[in-house]
């Protein structure tokens, strides 16, 4: 068993249920679905990947938003709040500042909760309710657990969430908080947030939703989904490069299994397939130092810092799926400094586009290696901003200009605007 794009179609073992399994990525056991909780391998602990037997190319999908792939997905329909189908916006100007060919905005922050990771929440809990289970839990920067809370409520089921106390951006907190999550407020870090977290799902006290949970990660392929879409749609192709933040790695992990279900379905060439380039800050950046050395895993940064609050993690738990996919593709890893980020988070507020820190670091990173001449002037690119501006309020205020105090008569406003 190996993540290569070439990989052979897999087929159904005996224990499919409706041609959909669960499989270890590095010991190829297989597990039935949705008979057991199960996060990793029984029996080597690795990750595990959802397969089909039966892959769709782009005719067969239909409809709108996230449930537009369900053929792509291990269930037909999810616990939903209309999530996906977020704006592929342009950005003139900063395609002209960058000198490249193109250039889109993927902006997640247009999903209900503000972040995508609502997407693998629609799917996430719905598996939950299948598996019938009454309690989630994830440890989170704050936007898993305003997705769980929102997903949770509207399924139903109790939720529960683990913040690092004292790092996690107003909006978050405020959206758990109201959709009616129990708030633990862990004195430590995400990383030992996510510890605590995988100990409790793993003596059965709740269902665990990070994206070690192998169904979240099927239903964020659909980001990686509506951006080919996206540039098929604009310019007959897929675009050459998709820069993004990392955090757990997530997202990398599930883009890259978007693109090889697509190879293996017929659907795209192996030579097509857009360079995965993932982004962290300098202060917390374990897959560019692990693509950087060569290395198969991550080292665990145990002090992690940067502004960039939604990607502060120093053991990114989708490494194993995520490093071969930066590799596969031809993509790199890049850190940039939080000065950088918040440069970034200016230049697409100058577009039009709010986005909170994390978001703003794969703008960064792209600038980064368009100075380097890594990547190419003649280059289509996306980037992903994952979150909305109004998730930290505080960044934002603080990036942008001040407000100016005036006394309340006009000829005083003119005479202050002249000043
Ligand atoms: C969760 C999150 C990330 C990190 O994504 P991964 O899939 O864990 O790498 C980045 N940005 C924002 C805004 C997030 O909420
Ligand atoms: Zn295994």
């Amino acid at each position: 068993m190996s993540l290569n794009l070439s990989a052979d179609r897999p087929t159904a073992p005996d224990d499919a249920d409706d041609g959909v399994w669960l499989e270890c990525i590095d010991c190829g056991a297989t597990f039935a679905p949705f008979d057991d909780v199960r996060y990793t391998c029984d029996d080597c602990e690795s990750l595990l990947e959802v397969r089909y037997d039966d892959l769709p190319t782009f005719e067969d999908f239909e409809g709108r938003g996230v449930w537009r792939y369900a053929d792509a997905l291990p269930l037909e329909a999810g616990v939903s709040v209309r999530e996906g189908a977020t704006p592929l916006y342009e950005a003139p100007r900063l395609e002209d500042d960058l000198g490249l060919e193109a250039l889109r905005i993927k902006h997640e922050g247009m999903n209900p909760t503000g972040s995508f990771k609502d997407r693998g929440m629609t799917v996430g809990v719905a598996v939950a309710r299948e598996l019938g289970v009454d309690r989630l839990a994830c440890a989170s920067t704050g936007n898993t657990s305003a997705a769980l809370a929102a997903y949770g409520s509207r399924g139903g089921m109790e939720t529960l969430v683990l913040l690092p106390a004292g790092k996690v951006a107003a909006g978050k907190i405020a959206q758990a908080s109201l959709h009616g999550a129990r708030i633990l407020e862990v004195d430590g870090n995400f990383d030992a947030c996510l510890d605590i977290v995988q100990e409790l799902a793993g003596r059965g006290e709740a269902y665990l939703l990070n994206s070690l949970n192998p169904f979240r990660l099927e239903g964020q392929k659909t980001i990686g989904l509506e951006i080919l879409e996206g540039f098929l749609a604009d310019y007959g192709a897929v675009p050459d490069r998709i820069v993004l933040p990392v955090g757990n790695a997530g997202n990398t992990a599930a883009l890259y299994k978007a693109f090889r279900e697509l190879v293996q379905a017929g659907a795209l060439e192996e030579s097509e397939v857009p360079k995965l380039t993932g982004v962290q800050a300098d202060g917390a950046a374990p897959m560019v130092e692990a693509i950087e050395n060569g290395a198969d895993e991550t080292r665990r940064w145990d002090d992690v810092e940067t502004r960039a609050t939604a990607i502060r993690i120093g053991n990114p738990v989708n490494a194993p799926k995520a490093l071969p996919g930066i590799r596969e593709t031809g993509g790199t890893a890049v850190a940039v400094s939080d000065d950088a980020i918040t440069e970034a988070q200016r230049a697409l507020a100058g577009e039009g586009i709010g986005v909170e820190p994390a978001s703003a670091a794969s703008v960064a990173g792209l600038r980064k290696l368009r100075n380097e001449g890594i990547v190419g002037g003649d280059e289509r690119v996306a980037c992903l901003t994952t979150g909305h501006l109004l998730k930290d309020p505080d960044a934002a205020a603080a990036a942008g200009n001040d407000p100016e105090p005036v006394p309340a008569d006009t000829a005083s406003v003119l005479e202050h605007l002249e000043s």
